[in-house]
């Protein structure tokens, strides 16, 4: 059989994507690989089909249990020889891998790196033919990464250790190039194949918003997708239980996710969601990695993250079955407080953690740009990871909204003259909140007892509302009349000020123009329009999906290891009559078919019966 037939027979997809027919060519042949794919880019099939191909077992280390859990269990339903060590298993489930092992019954075998240094384990290892090795989630080798951990160190000793060295080869969704370097080196890669694929998702539509009370507007978002499953980012645990419990007190199916709950909780919860008993999850970014469901239809940040990388790591958890998805940000000023607050750094060297803090800051200046913005959303993601792009995208909020141009000199003169008055009468700049309230005459004691509300511009825009007077001050921001001073976050003028205050300089802002019914049309119309090029019966896709869950109860699997939206759309679409027609939709392989083929085959048919006599 060939890697084709393979990708066919198993996981039933008719072609590889670009990159994934590379990069498994590239292991076939015995050479190394790299491959930096999106998350839902379609990883884990260019080491799963060379696992099929190659004599003897492939080793796959990854992170975290439950993401090793969810990929056997689909692995499992696919037909496949497959299993993990961690943990989490009893001893009899581990003795029965470890006989499986023995016998030399596994195609694939899931494991930790803390389990790379037992020495147990590496005495059976030495004696099975491994001829592949894959690191999954290859940034946590990476001290420059997000998600460093120390054991993925010892990767390259243990691959060194090994009788005959294996193919070894590299996956992440982590694009920078010093991550991408820091992978090579650590892993010792040879001349690995490279494939470093498009970062864009066409599916998903991003939105930053700013609404003057975050938990109203999450409401309103929540309602408008009762039914679908989606994550609630928040930045710390204290807001995950607050929004968590105003979810629920409106009604709405929410659970919770965060490091301070008990073990038990974190699975009870995650499984909740998993299983879609819950369907929206309130976390912090401690959920997330080991998150393999392909359903979850939004993500939303109710706090914004602190660099845009994190952001594009977890907004890309949505809409991984390749549907239409939304990415929005609830953004507001505060977020940059917590933020900074949330950057500990822990490095013992004084000169790395210097850095370290400055690499940090800078990074944090992007994702308030991509905030700010009112150029194309995905254009500004894009250019962070340096893919080229074209300049609009149609299918972010920014590219969906009408800005018009609004003449703001006179407030602008306003708020520069209040930034010069402060410095004046207290000899050193003030941060942007303090300006905000006094141009806005509030009396907060700091407010008093600095005498503020004795300057003439005390109260001087009284009349508009804060998330305005902010709007401005960035718009002079990114018009270079005023910079915000890192280490303190204070508001200082500069030069060009002097030209809005004394010479009668214009200054124009764009203001996007609120779509009816709390935006988001945008992006329903954008859903109906992926619809329509696939005629879909939405009669026939609900009984598909009943269908899928009783099969799903039945063997007490997450739906969505059973088939994705996306392969039961397939199915509503075609509608097929026989097992052959239903081995040709995507996404079906020759064991699922075998194994649930009849059920869908009779519920497409009862379905038409039933439409031929209504
Ligand atoms: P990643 O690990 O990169 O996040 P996955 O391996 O989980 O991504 O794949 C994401 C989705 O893409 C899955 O639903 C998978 O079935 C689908 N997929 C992967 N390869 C192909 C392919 N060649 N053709 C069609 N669908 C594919
Ligand atoms: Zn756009």
């Amino acid at each position: 059989m060939d890697s084709s037939a393979v990708l066919q027979k198993y996981f039933g997809h008719t072609a590889f994507r670009p990159g994934q027919e590379r990069l498994v060519t590239g292991i076939l042949s015995g050479r190394d690989a790299l491959g930096i794919m999106p998350t839902g880019g379609g990883k884990s099939i260019c080491y799963q089909v060379p696992a099929l191909l190659l004599p003897g077992l492939t080793l796959v280390i990854s992170p975290l249990i439950s993401l090793m859990k969810d990929q056997v269990a689909a692995l499992t339903a696919a037909g496949v020889d497959a299993a993990f060590l961690n943990s989490s298993q009893d001893l009899e489930e581990s003795r029965a891998v470890w006989s499986a092992l023995r016998r030399r019954a596994l195609r694939l075998l899931y494991v930790a790196p803390e389990r790379l240094e037992n020495p147990r384990f590496l005495e059976l290892v030495s004696s099975l033919d491994i001829p592949l090795v894959a690191v999954d989630e290859a940034h946590c080798i990476s001290q420059w990464g997000q998600d460093f951990r120390p054991s993925y160190l010892k990767i390259a000793d243990f691959v060194a250790g090994l009788p005959c060295r294996p193919v070894l080869a590299a996956f992440t969704a982590t694009a920078t190039a010093k991550v991408q370097e820091d992978i090579v080196g650590q892993l010792s890669l040879q001349d690995p194949v490279r494939v470093v694929t498009g970062f864009d998702r066409p599916n998903l539509f991003f939105d930053v918003r700013r609404p003057k009370n975050k938990l109203t507007s999450l409401m309103a978002l929540l309602s408008e997708r009762r039914g679908r499953s989606g994550i609630v980012y928040c930045a710390t645990r204290s807001s995950v239980e607050r929004v968590c419990q105003g979810l629920l007190d409106f009604g709405i199916p929410a659970t919770r996710y965060h490091a301070g709950l008990s073990e038990e909780e974190r699975r009870r919860n995650q499984d909740d969601f998993r299983f879609d008993r819950r369907t929206v999850m309130v976390a912090t970014n401690a959920f997330g990695m080991g998150i393999d469901k392909s359903n979850v239809s939004f993500v939303i940040h109710y706090n914004m993250p602190k660099n845009l990388e994190s952001y594009y790591q977890e907004a890309g958890r949505a809409g991984r079955d390749g549907e239409p998805a939304d990415c929005i940000l609830l953004y507001g000023a505060g977020d940059v407080v917590t933020a900074k607050l949330l950057m500990e750094n822990s490095s013992q060297n004084e000169e790395k953690r210097e850095l370290l803090q400055q690499r940090d800051l800078d990074r944090l200046d992007v994702m308030v740009g991509y905030c700010k913005t009112t150029d194309c959303l995905r254009g500004c993601l894009l250019d962070y990871f340096g893919q080229p792009h074209s300049e609009t995208c149609g299918n972010c909020g920014n590219c969906k909204s009408v800005f018009t141009e609004v003449d703001v000199t006179v407030q602008a003169q306003m708020i520069l003259s209040c930034v010069k008055r402060v410095r004046d009468k207290l000899g050193y700049y003030v941060g942007a909140s303090l300006l905000v309230q006094v141009l806005r005459g509030g009396h907060s004691q700091r407010i008093r007892e600095l005498e503020l509300d004795a300057l003439p511009t005390y109260g001087l825009m009284k009349e508009s509302p804060s998330d305005q007077v902010r709007a401005i001050l960035d718009c002079l921001e990114s018009g270079g009349y005023v910079f915000t001073e890192q280490a303190h976050s204070t508001l200082r003028l500069t030069q060009r000020a002097g030209a809005v205050l004394f010479r009668g300089e214009r200054v124009t802002m764009l203001a996007r123009e609120k779509p009816p019914a709390d935006e988001i049309v945008g992006s329903r119309r954008k859903r109906e329009q992926l619809r329509q090029q696939v005629p879909v019966d939405s009669g026939l896709l609900a009984a598909l999906k009943a269908e899928r869950y009783r099969l799903a109860q039945r063997e007490g699997v997450p739906a969505y290891i059973v088939f994705s939206n996306a392969v039961l759309s397939g199915m509503a679409a075609r509608m097929p009559h026989s097992m052959e027609e239903f081995l040709e939709i995507s996404g079906v392989g020759e064991k699922k078919a075998a194994r649930y083929g009849e059920d869908f085959l009779s519920v497409i048919a009862d379905y038409e019966a039933s439409e031929a006599e209504g």
